[in-house]
């Protein structure tokens, strides 16, 4: 089947953008950034939501727009308060590239975030994704953004394949938010006072086209069962005309790989062994010792092996020892937690109490390990105490994270 008209003559993307803005303005989500044109809480909101759920990083936005509010006090804040309000989104290079944006749009902008899609292209850790999203939301700019998202989108509409990476993608994407931007804003009416409508917040149109493809993709054209029936472009989708055949993607992600880890909890008179690492993707973060298994293939290079040369195991449940599953990058891990001894003084570790514990900035996985011990049957399994001689105790114990 060729490609229809509607997807090339000006008229039909007119018609199409008009359908896109009304039925966001009808179907918007209810989220906090989408209250303000402030292009700092946009900034913030687009950085944390590059490989995180909406549903996540709702709340670490909030709470940190309450303690940060403003590009000075992010540039002024302190590395570890800024890991402790990040601690569990992941890829922490992220904070390094908010504080120096925030320190570089101080020194060069006289504090004003820049208002064009180009200058706000050459803030570190800024993509020309990202720089879209802040141009279009804050300052109205007919800028375009493209990511998996809209490229099934719009892949599926044509019938061809598109990706985030395709120049036809960002070549069409670009057509419909300039036509966008000749439309009136639009009223999210989801987001109105209940039974007030005339309440509901205006979002410029270039934000709001933008937001529409981005949302489409998030909850109505999904990867693999696009509820074409609830959809607004149902009736000029090829997709849904050809009755469901994808067009295919061009590239497709290989599986990932399983692996197994064991993570050590050691306790010792109420305090924790953990270790700050000082270097890689968790550089800052606090971390409980965690070890590859072995298996027939070399190790990942994320952890060390050999656990038994440092830890002696306390027996497992009959169960067998909980367990959770984590991601990072292609592997999928396998992660028993078990309680364990030290055999003898681990070199990089430190001694926790459960208070420095909630206040230290903890990886992904070790919050995720904690979580989990804490909420079944490990939390009130009898731990093994001993005596870690070599280490320094504390004398002030908090309310318990972990009993
Ligand atoms: S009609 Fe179906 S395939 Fe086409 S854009 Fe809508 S949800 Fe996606």
């Amino acid at each position: 089947m060729t490609e229809p008209a509607h997807a090339r003559h000006p008229a039909e993307l007119r018609a199409l953008v008009r359908v896109l803005l009304r039925w966001f303005g009808h179907n918007a989500r209810n989220l906090p950034w989408r209250r303000t044109r402030d292009p700092y809480a946009i900034w913030i909101a687009e950085v944390m939501l590059q490989q995180t759920r909406v549903s996540t990083v709702q709340s670490y936005w909030e709470r940190w727009m309450r303690e940060l509010p403003d590009l000075p006090s992010l540039a002024r804040a302190h590395p570890r308060r800024l890991r402790k309000l990040w601690e569990g989104l992941g890829y922490y290079r992220r904070l390094d590239h908010l504080r120096s944006a925030a320190r570089l749009i101080l020194e060069q902008h006289a504090g004003r975030f820049p208002h064009t899609y180009d200058e706000i292209l050459k803030l570190p850790g800024i993509g020309p994704y990202t720089a879209g999203a802040i141009a279009s939301a804050a300052f109205n700019l007919p800028t375009p953004v493209v990511d998996g998202n809209v490229a099934r989108v719009l892949s599926r509409f044509r019938g061809r394949p598109l990706t985030a990476r395709s120049a036809d993608s960002w070549a069409l994407a670009t057509r419909l938010v300039q036509i966008a931007a000749r439309c009136m804003p639009v009223a999210l009416l989801p987001l109105a006072e209940p039974g007030r409508p005339g309440t509901a917040p205006l979002c410029p149109p270039c934000s709001a086209l933008n937001q529409a493809l981005m949302e489409l993709g998030a909850t109505i054209c999904l990867p693999h069962n696009p509820r074409c029936t609830d959809c607004p472009l149902r009736s000029r989708c090829l997709h849904a005309r050809q009755g469901g055949a994808d067009p295919g993607r061009a590239t497709r992600r290989s599986p990932a790989e399983p692996r197994r880890l064991v993570a050590c909890l050691v306790r010792s008179h109420g305090h924790w062994l953990l270790h700050q690492r000082s270097t890689g993707v968790n550089r800052g973060y606090w971390e409980l010792p965690v070890f590859e298994l072995p298996s027939d293939r070399p190790p990942s290079g994320h952890f060390p092996t050999d656990p038994e040369s440092w830890f002696e195991f306390e027996p497992s449940p009959t169960q067998g020892p909980p367990t959770i599953v984590h991601h990072i990058t292609r592997f999928r891990y396998h992660v028993e937690i078990r309680a364990a001894r030290l055999k003898r003084p681990w070199p990089p570790g430190h001694w926790l109490t459960p208070r420095q514990l909630q206040n230290r900035p903890l990886s992904r996985l070790t919050t995720k390990i904690l979580h989990h011990w804490t909420s079944t049957a490990g939390a009130t399994a009898k731990h093994p105490e001993h005596d870690p001689a070599p280490h320094k105790r504390h004398a002030s114990e908090g309310p318990t994270l972990l009993k």
